[in-house]
This record gives C-alpha cells, structure tokens and sequence, in this order.
C-alpha cells in the first residue's frame, strides 16, 4: 500500500507502546510532512539516546557515564537508599522534593507468571550495598518504593526479608492508589506517602 521506506516507519512506530496502526500512520505522514532537519534531529535523539545511555554502575538508574547523576552528588545522603522498579520511577520520587537520599533501581518487579525472578532484578546488588565488604558505611534505611501493584507489593516483601534485621525497612505509604504505578502518581500524594513511610 505504502512505498517500502514509508510502510518501514509505520512498522516501526507501531512499536512504540500505546501507538495503535492509526496513529503510527498518523505519525509517519506527520513526519514526511516536517522539515528535513526535525526528522532528522528526532532520528538523531533517537540514536543519541542508544549510543551515549547506560545503566549507573551502583545504582542502574540511566546515566551518561559510569555512575548517574544522583550517584555522584556529595549532597545526597549515601546512608538512605530508595528502591525503585524502573528508571522511570526515580523521575515522580525527585518531583516530591521529599527524598534526599539515593537510589536502587531493581529493573522489574517479581512476577513468577512472567518467569522473572529475584535473579532477574538487581536485588544481589541491592544486598552489597546494604551490607558493603571493606569500605563503605552501612545503609541507615532502605525505603521500598516499588509500585502499589501485586507484583511490585511481592517485590517489596521479598526485599524486606531478606533484609530483615540488617538495616531499617520502610515502605511508602498507603494513600496511592493501589495497582497504579508510581509514575503516574501525582507528586502531592507520593510526597505524602514518603513522607508517611512506615517501617515492615
Ligand atoms: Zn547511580
């Protein structure tokens, strides 16, 4: 129907979450339509993103180099860590101005269903630091802040026991709504739940 580069976009739109053939073909055109230099910058941020984006060395939160942003900032309180299922989740806890603390991103949630298991998320990693080998002071508080979902509510619990008795386990308050995820929480309401954490 499409000449082959053009039907390649849609294809390739349309593998983008939540962009049905309708809109991927809404977009395409949209972008033959835009300057040569739009669609090239959007090309471009595009492969900038995969080329020059990895994962923090310490706590697998994006970053441009071998530790992010947070990781390297002497201000943020190296004894209070934040566990987070996703990148994405570090971005709505900053937004509350509540966490002064660093973070973990676990890379997931447990969910058996779907074949992931603790040795699929970066939980081992989480353990180390909690408990560093030689240098390093030990963790104050771990603040568990995975999803108020049923996977991310196991994933909590399994990281509480395997931490118990080693270091304060707190988890977000109720309040958010349950089985939303945090990135679509609003910061007033996370703010609050951070604010109101409870020790498991
Ligand atoms: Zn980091």
């Amino acid at each position: 129907m499409y000449a082959p580069p053009v039907q390649r976009l849609i294809t390739e739109l349309g593998k983008l979450p939540g962009i049905g053939q309708r809109t991927a073909q809404r977009l395409a055109f949209h972008i033959l339509r835009s300057d040569t230099e739009d669609a090239t910058a959007l090309a471009d941020a595009i492969r900038e993103v995969k080329e020059r984006i990895g994962l923090c060395q310490v706590c697998f939160n994006l970053a441009d180099s071998e530790r992010c942003r947070i990781c390297t900032d002497e201000r943020r309180e190296p004894a209070i860590v934040c566990v987070v299922e996703e990148p994405s989740d570090v971005i709505p806890v900053e937004r509350t101005h509540e966490f002064h603390g660093r973070y973990h991103v676990l890379g997931g949630a447990l969910s058996p269903i779907d074949g992931i298991d603790p040795e699929d998320l970066k939980i081992a990693e989480l353990l180390a630091r909690v408990r560093p080998a030689g240098e390093g002071a030990p963790m104050r508080e771990v603040v568990l802040a995975t999803n108020p979902t049923t996977t991310g509510e196991a994933t909590a619990l399994h990281i509480a026991e395997l931490l118990r008795g080693t270091v304060t386990v707190t988890r977000l308050a109720s309040g958010l709504p349950v089985g939303a995820d945090l990135e679509h929480a609003d910061e007033v309401t996370l703010g609050k739940a951070l604010a109101g954490r409870r020790a498991l």
